[in-house]
């Protein structure tokens, strides 16, 4: 394929809820963009089950579901859907390059919507019961713990904070660490020690979680624990397991072209989408540490159209 056939005015990387709506706006505003879906299509709803939390589903939707209507409602307006990864990207050129393995595509704007990664801990049984006890999201998932038994993994603040939010909820919260140090902040750790819903569990690391499929309908019961002293083993019965050990933007692709914090998340110009490269955009969790929610997604990846869509009016030599 030519460059030139495969040139459009907004090409949005990702398609979450950021990347969704970023092609929804810049669809109706006939941008027709073409938007990359990368290696988890829909994103990251796409791994979990019910979504209680999105506004205007009453009864909540499930994930796959919600992001499967997002692509729909964004196709009827005309973008181009391709399921290919971007693999690499130039923005020291205008048009813009994108690259997905040995293809070139060009774009006058850009909007980067690849969100952020829960850092998982990498087990087969972790993976089954995802979305069934397993989560890595509290704010999320929380409320389908009612008066049981819950598991959270991880020593920094996210997990104090995560254990904190969970007794909302559970009858008892167990923060299991590989250490006996924490990373996290005295204030949040001594907030977590004064919860009498939380219990500490150190030197333990999680080997397997254990649950029962009947019926095609997979519980979680517990999980093996190893303790990382003497290695013994034991199990631990619990009806939901929180990983809480830490997030990863998906970032590699922009390494020394655009600027990031300590932890790779996009920085934004204050109180918008724009990077520092002009006509490049950034919406979602890609470029948001404090929230990484769907809506507020959606919400950036709105901004990030409505920003790209008015950079290129004033770009007048594109419309020549
Ligand atoms: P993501 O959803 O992370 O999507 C990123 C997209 O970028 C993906 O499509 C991916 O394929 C693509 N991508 C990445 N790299 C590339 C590349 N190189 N080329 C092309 N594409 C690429 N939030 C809620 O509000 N309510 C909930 O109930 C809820 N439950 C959750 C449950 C779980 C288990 C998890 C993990 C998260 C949950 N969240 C929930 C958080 C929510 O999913 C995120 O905040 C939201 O999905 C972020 O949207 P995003 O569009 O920024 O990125
Ligand atoms: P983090 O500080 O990197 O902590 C991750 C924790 O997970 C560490 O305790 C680490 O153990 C553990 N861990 C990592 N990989 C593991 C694995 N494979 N198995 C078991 N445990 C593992 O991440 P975070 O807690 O998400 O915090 C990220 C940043 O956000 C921090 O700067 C934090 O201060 C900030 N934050 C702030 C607040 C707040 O102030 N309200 C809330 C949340 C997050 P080790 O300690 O042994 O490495």
């Amino acid at each position: 394929m030519s460059e030139k056939s495969n040139h459009y005015k907004v090409i949005v990387i990702g398609s979450g809820p950021a990347g969704f709506t970023a092609a929804l706006y810049t669809a109706r505003a006939n941008l027709n963009p073409a938007i990359f879906e990368g290696m988890q299509p829909g994103g990251q709803l796409t791994i979990t089950t019910e979504i209680e939390n999105y506004p205007g589903f009453e009864n909540g939707i499930q994930g796959p579901e919600l992001m499967d209507i997002m692509r729909k409602q964004v196709l009827r307006f005309g973008a181009t859907s391709f399921y290919q990864e971007v693999t690499a990207v130039d923005f020291s050129k205008r048009p813009f390059i994108i690259k997905s393995y040995d293809e070139v595509f060009t774009a006058d704007a850009i909007i980067i919507a690849t969100g952020a990664s829960a850092r998982l801990l990498g087990l087969e049984s972790e993976k089954k019961f995802m979305g069934y006890g397993v989560s890595a999201c509290a704010t999320c998932d929380g409320f389908f713990f009612r008066n049981q038994k819950i598991l959270v993994v991880g020593g920094g603040d996210t997990a104090m904070e995560e254990a904190n939010y969970l007794t909302k909820f559970a009858s008892e919260v167990t923060i299991i660490h590989r250490r006996e140090e924490f990373r996290a902040s005295k204030i949040m750790l001594d907030r977590a020690k004064n919860n009498p819903k939380i219990k500490f569990l150190m030197n333990k690391v999680v080997k397997e979680v254990i649950g029962k499929e009947e019926d095609s309908k997979k519980t979680m019961t517990g999980v093996l624990l190893e303790d990382t002293k003497d290695h013994s083993t034991q199990v631990f019965e619990a009806q939901g397991l929180f990983i809480a050990i830490g997030h990863k933007p998906n970032t590699d692709l922009f390494k020394g072209m655009l600027d990031m914090d300590e932890t790779g998340y996009l920085k934004l110009k204050s109180g918008s989408t724009y990077t520092k490269i002009e006509g490049v955009f950034a919406a979602g969790d890609v470029a948001d540490k404090a929230y990484r929610q769907a809506i507020t997604a959606a919400g950036l990846g709105c901004m990030a159209a409505i920003d790209a869509e008015r950079w290129l009016e004033t770009q007048a030599h594109l419309h020549a």
